[in-house]
């Protein structure tokens, strides 16, 4: 991959913020977003799943519950033109909100393959983390969406398996990977530590 990790045609600092259903990724780029814009910064969220269905609903998909139970071909060309267009997004701060794996019939499926990072070129990627018993809880009580049933022995085997996409995902981009531990009721500390590490936080050098 090239050199300009990030950089893309204009100043644009993509953000990747990657973990498991049900970890707060949605919750957390909301605050960032927040922060940034109110810190003076402009700043996009991106759901990388929305975008994947957007164009899906040109061919009749209607529940983004759906986009991982389609044919892998399929998800890997709505994944192309998804990073395709992100990648031309021009806001200081561009949030990708995305997953480090799908969970498919096929078996475990990455979320940002060499060619989704090649047309991202993330600055940083984020990976959220939380208990499996606070994410299991919290996959629970969320009605808005229709998640496959799971155990704690199952979040945890997804924990592992995110930790070595996620590896992959960096060694293969260049971008390093933040580590940030998003607690029951401490989204406040989740979004403090990711603005420390994309340059902004009260501590970090401007
Ligand atoms: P998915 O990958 O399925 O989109 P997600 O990682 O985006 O999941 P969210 O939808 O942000 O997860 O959060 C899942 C649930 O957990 C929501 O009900 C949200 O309000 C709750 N939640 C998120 N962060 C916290 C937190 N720090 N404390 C308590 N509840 C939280
Ligand atoms: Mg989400």
């Amino acid at each position: 991959m090239g050199e300009d990790s990030g950089g893309g045609g204009g100043e644009s600092r993509r953000i990747a913020m990657v973990g498991i259903p049900g970890v707060g990724k949605t919750t957390l780029v909301a605050r960032l977003v927040d922060e940034l814009t109110r810190g003076g910064r402009t700043a996009r969220v991106v759901s990388f799943g929305t975008m994947m269905l957007e164009e899906a609903r040109k061919k009749g998909l209607s529940d983004r519950d759906l986009l991982r139970k389609l044919p892998i071909d399929e998800q890997r060309g709505l994944q192309r033109t998804a990073a395709e267009r992100i990648a031309l997004f021009d806001e200081e701060f561009v949030i990708v909100d995305t997953h480090a794996f799908i969970v498919t019939p096929s078996g475990y499926y990455p979320g940002l393959p060499v060619y989704v990072l090649e047309a991202l070129r993330p600055a940083t990627i984020v990976s959220v983390y939380a208990s499996p018993e606070d994410i299991y809880t919290r996959r629970l009580k969320d009605a808005t969406r229709s998640r496959d049933k799971v155990s704690i022995g199952g979040i945890k085997t997804e924990l592992t398996f995110h930790q070595s996409m996620i590896s992959a995902c960096s060694v293969v981009s260049g971008a390093p990977v933040k580590a940030v531990l998003n607690p029951e009721g401490g989204i406040w500390q989740a979004s403090s530590a990711v603005m420390e590490a994309v340059g902004v936080g009260k501590n970090a050098r401007r």
